[in-house]
């Protein structure tokens, strides 16, 4: 059977965007009878100590989104992320980074550098840098060697997607597996056919492809979902009002008035107004090739 999933990070009260994007997720994956599942990325220790995981799966709840079988916790699958680096290592396919972020903000206003790209000081740095870092003590992340491969990958929504390969971060200078890795890894370990998630994550996929077949990992599909974005164009944030459940509970608006909203934003007719409406209710009317590519800026009304 399919497989898909949604994957928050517990880094705090997920807001309508993310809402929406576990509610196209869902969508997704029950139009085509597919599984679903629920991965917590909780690698980061300074992140996943504060506690959010249990109101986020209240939030998905609150919606009427269900998951099969437990919720998976990267946290408890450091070892399968060590291994995947070791293989990727011991290939020749990454290096040591002894850049701080202040190096990096400051090299990527070069004129060559794409924009959010690692700007390569590490990558062909001398034995001299290496030496001086170690010496004072610091530690290195390990980086993807991209070796300026261009990759391709086709998305639900947006189509054919090309981009030359970033040297993502793998694991990090505090020994932490990095997003981008345990990502793919993760996919590829629980079968997830279609990985539908946010717009702001469509640059990094071809490079999260590119993993996937360094490593010999099944690519899934998949969907990047229109970010939700604030009345200034900006993607929603805090600053942009009520932007979580409990936010919106205290301007009068129910679980029920944000699952239409989510349904006019995914394209998927939102049920008989009057009725309370959970995400199974927008099941009928959506459809993947409705999902619109472009944000919207539209908040939830009542009713
Ligand atoms: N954990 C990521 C986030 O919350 C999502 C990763 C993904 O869906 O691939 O942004």
């Amino acid at each position: 059977m399919a497989v898909g999933r949604f994957a928050p990070t517990p880094s705090g009260e997920l807001h309508l965007g993310s809402l929406r994007t576990a509610a196209a997720a869902w969508l997704f994956a029950r139009h085509a009878g597919s599984r679903f599942l629920l991965r917590v990325e909780d690698l980061d220790p300074t992140i996943s100590r504060h506690g959010f995981e249990a109101g986020q799966l209240a939030d998905l709840e609150a919606i009427g989104l269900d998951w099969d079988g437990p919720v998976v916790h990267q946290s408890e699958r450091r070892d399968r992320y060590d291994r995947a680096l070791a293989e990727l290592v011991d290939r020749g396919l990454t290096y040591e980074c002894y850049c701080t972020r202040r190096e990096i903000r400051e090299a990527s206003t070069a004129p060559h550098v794409r924009p959010g790209a690692y700007p390569g000081t590490c990558r062909e740095a001398g034995a001299r840098r290496v030496a001086a870092a170690r010496r004072e003590g610091r530690p290195p992340a390990v980086r993807l060697r991209g070796a300026a491969t261009v990759v391709s990958i086709t998305d639900d929504v947006h189509g054919t997607v090309e981009a030359a390969v970033d040297d993502v971060v793998l694991r990090r200078n505090d020994g932490v597996a990095a997003y981008n890795l345990a990502v793919v890894v993760d996919d590829a370990d629980q079968g997830v056919e279609q990985v539908v998630r946010g717009a702001d994550l469509l640059d990094v996929t071809p490079t999260q492809a590119h993993l996937c077949d360094l490593l010999g990992l099944d690519r899934p599909r998949w969907a990047h979902v229109p970010l939700v974005v604030g009345p200034d164009g900006a993607r929603l944030a805090k600053r942009h009002g009520s932007v979580t459940l409990a936010d919106l509970a205290r301007d009068g608006l129910t679980a029920s008035d944000v699952v239409r909203w989510i349904g006019r934003g995914l394209g998927a007719e939102a049920p008989a107004p009057g009725v309370a409406a959970t995400v199974a209710d927008l099941l009928g009317g959506f459809a993947p090739d409705r999902v619109p590519a472009t944000a919207t800026a539209e908040l939830p009304r009542p009713g």
